[in-house]
């Protein structure tokens, strides 16, 4: 379902009234987690302002310890919601759980499997059921083949609505959080009809890069980017060193634009 062969044009995915893998590059961006109801609102006004098309926030977070903010779980959704209401932003919020899945099918536009969640196959058909739009990240170390078969999971629940995205993934490289495998890519384009976005975030784990991995990424001919963005980086309770300020995230859409109309 998932394969080019037997579905050779392009998939668009409708996110409330934006549609990825169509003729723009979409953005998503806000913060790796929903914090506070102030600060997703005030980001969720800054990233509309510079050009974003969907707010994303985590409200239930995967964290590598479990004594590291673990996200503000149904209320997090609420503001996400309530974002959606003031600036019109179709928002995406990644899924733990079943009950996860509960909550969030009343409050978001899409639904995001993590990376450590790729393989959890019982996750994915719940996701599928619920028939939203669903992005999927790509596994820490799965094979582009192991990534389509967890978004053959999706569709065979009878929800076509699955983009995927590349997020970086584990090399014997230090000097960045994870590899931004930007052949992913090509090969997925070669191999799939879904779309695909990049998010250089997480892929380099540090902001001085994430410019260079965007433009990469769109010259590459990848449907969209994620970027984390928040109101004071160095304050933020996860992923505050990749994540970008206000102006340097209205600086990275005002260069990628000329770029975008290139494609
Ligand atoms: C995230 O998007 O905040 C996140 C946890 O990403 P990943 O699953 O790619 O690590
Ligand atoms: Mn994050």
């Amino acid at each position: 379902l998932a394969n080019k062969k037997f579905h050779p044009e392009p998939t668009k995915v409708k996110v409330g009234n934006v549609e990825i893998g169509g003729d723009t590059t979409v953005i998503i961006s806000g913060p790796c987690a929903v914090e506070s109801r102030t600060q997703l609102l005030v980001t969720a006004h800054a990233i509309k302002k510079a050009g974003a098309h969907i707010l994303r926030g985590g409200a239930y977070k995967p964290r590598t310890s479990p004594y590291a903010f673990q996200g503000l779980e149904e209320e997090g959704l609420k503001y996400m919601k309530e974002a959606k209401e003031e600036t019109g932003l179709p928002v995406v919020c990644e899924v733990t759980s079943q009950n996860a899945i509960e909550a969030a099918v009343k409050y978001v536009d899409m639904l995001q499997i993590g990376a450590r969640n790729m393989q959890n196959f019982y996750l994915l058909k719940e996701a599928g059921k619920t028939g939203l739009p669903v992005l999927l990240k790509r596994g820490l170390s799965a094979t582009i083949e192991e990534w389509l078969n967890a978004a053959e999971y999706i569709i065979a629940e009878g929800n076509p609505n699955v983009v995927l995205c590349e997020r970086g993934i584990r090399t014997f490289e230090t000097s960045t959080r994870n590899t931004l495998d930007i052949s992913a890519v090509p090969v997925i384009k070669s191999k799939s009809h879904l779309p695909i976005i990049v998010d250089p975030s997480h892929a380099s784990g540090v902001r001085a890069y994430v410019k260079s991995l965007s433009m990469a990424a769109v010259a590459v001919g990848a449907d969209g980017l994620m970027i984390e963005t928040h109101p004071d980086p160095s304050t933020a309770l996860s992923d505050g060193p990749q994540s970008l300020s206000f102006d340097q995230f209205e600086d990275l859409t005002k260069e990628l634009k000329p770029l975008i109309q290139l494609m």
